[in-house]
């Protein structure tokens, strides 16, 4: 994956992804939105498929403890 970084007034930063990883090159003003909804699926990034829900999604992240 790819990332530009560019830095404005104040010092607000916006990352931009160039690269998908699937190996997809994005033009400059390209919506990266519809790649990624029309050319990918969940599984692709690591999600469980749509419509799909895993054990344990009602877990607590950390064992229910509190800070
Ligand atoms: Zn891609």
């Amino acid at each position: 994956m790819s990332l530009t970084t560019d830095t404005y007034a104040r010092g607000r930063r916006v990352h931009t992804l160039t690269a998908c990883p699937c190996g997809f090159i994005f033009s400059a003003s390209e919506p990266r939105w519809k790649h990624l909804l029309d050319e990918h699926k969940p599984e692709d990034f690591g999600l469980s498929p749509l419509g799909e829900i895993p054990d344990g999604h009602d877990r607590p992240l950390y064992r229910g403890e509190t800070a």
